[in-house]
């Protein structure tokens, strides 16, 4: 049996047994599943996490599962030092967490590893998500591995490459006439009428947890030790919350010393519901109407937005948005000094670092990690400017001509 105790209620503190539930029945705030860390203590350590499997899954020992894992291969990403990018920017100890290399392509794989392993033990026999197109196709991937029927739910204007990542495990694919929120909503309605496990609102606590595991690895990778940075997406918040908590446990569980991260936030401009509250110092989220290229962060109404710029905050971080154009801009640098093809996400996430350290926040010498949370190829429509081919014919003359050899 798992170390997970009970839901806990984030704003009035009720609890509620470990059951499929998306808010709390008191107050309607968010919920989070609770853990008996003193019995974690006695079972966790170095040595122990090591010799798992070499996947998100050697952490299960903190994660709220009572069952066999549905895995795809999730986890254990790499944490590249980047010097080249490091260098462009003035940082010394620059790190990228490359969550692309999930098996579709995102950190989404963690969260929903999690989701439907609950959904299985709760005994649903069809999951469901409200998605920016990354989210479905995780689900669409699990369902597949699980023997789960799916409807994974998208707002019909996402590009074709987003479409195909989900349609490929067959799933029921849902286009909405409307943004994300419209998409999120219409599910929550669902959810009132179907017994089905909908990922992202009835599993959502569940869900959370498995994002954990971006802050374990990170912690684990650096030789045991919290960063002094970390800049993170956020779209609806969560995983951004997820991370934090996630270096915290290592933390609480003696495996690093107290924890002292300054969390950034980057998101689109388009779409900052968050960093507008952080910077009205404001507790409640206004609602947007996103209008970016960054579509698996462009939502409106984020769920734990509230939350993303409490520990923004709390951890002397700060939340910064970024144009479109900075976004593409950021795209590059990466994929041009690192080698790594990032979405639109990533690229916000490394332009929102750029600024960061020409405002003086990030000092050259901080041990900083940039969470790159989602793959490029899927949505290389936005960067069909960079191809410059030289045509040549098949000749080494023709080669030679060309290049002025
Ligand atoms: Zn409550």
């Amino acid at each position: 049996m798992s170390y997970a105790k009970a839901l806990r209620c984030r704003k009035c503190g009720q609890e509620y047994p470990l059951e499929p539930r998306n808010m709390c029945d008191v107050c309607l705030g968010r919920i989070d599943v609770t853990y008996d860390y003193e019995a974690m203590k006695k079972t966790v350590s170095k040595d122990n996490l090591c010799a798992q499997p070499v996947s998100m899954w050697r952490y299960r020992d903190l994660l709220p599962v009572d069952s066999k894992e549905v895995d795809i291969g999730t986890g254990y990403t790499p944490l590249t030092k980047a010097d080249n990018l490091g260098k462009e920017l003035g940082l010394k100890n620059l790190y990228v967490k490359n969550d692309c290399l999930n098996p579709t392509y995102s950190f989404k794989d963690r969260a929903v590893s999690v989701a439907v392993t609950k959904a299985l033990e709760f005994g649903f026999d069809t999951v469901a998500c409200a998605s920016t197109g990354n989210l479905a196709a995780s689900v669409a991937a699990h369902a597949a591995k699980a023997n789960l029927k799916s409807y994974v739910f998208i707002p019909s204007n996402l590009g074709s490459g987003k479409m195909v990542g989900a349609a490929i495990h067959k799933p029921n694919l849902v286009t909405v006439n409307g943004s994300y929120d419209d998409v999120n909503r219409l599910c929550i309605n669902l959810s009132q009428k179907y017994n089905w496990g909908f990922i992202n609102i009835n599993l959502r606590p569940y869900y959370a947890e498995g994002s954990k595991t971006l802050g374990h690895e990170i912690g684990e990778q650096l030789g045991w030790q919290a960063p002094d940075c970390v800049i993170a997406p956020a779209g609806s918040g969560l995983m951004f919350t997820r991370i934090w908590k996630g270096l915290n446990e290592l933390a609480i569980l003696g495996l690093i010393d107290p924890v002292k991260t300054r969390m950034y936030v980057s998101q689109a401009a388009g779409s900052s519901p968050i960093v507008n509250a952080y910077n009205n110092d404001s507790k409640h989220i206004n609602p947007v109407t996103p209008d970016t290229i960054a579509k698996s962060i462009a939502i409106g109404n984020p769920s734990d937005g509230e939350y993303a710029v409490k520990i923004a905050k709390e951890s002397g971080g700060g939340a910064w948005a970024v144009s479109d154009k900075e976004a593409l801009t950021g795209i590059k640098l990466l994929a041009q000094t690192e080698g790594i093809f990032a979405e639109a996400t990533g690229g916000v996430v490394i332009a929102v670092l750029k600024k960061l350290v020409a405002a003086g926040k990030i000092k050259p010498d901080d041990l900083t990690v940039a969470v790159i949370t989602g793959a490029g190829p899927r949505t290389q429509d936005i960067m069909a400017d960079v191809v410059h081919a030289t045509l040549v014919e098949p000749t080494v003359e023709s080669f030679d001509s060309a290049f002025d050899k």
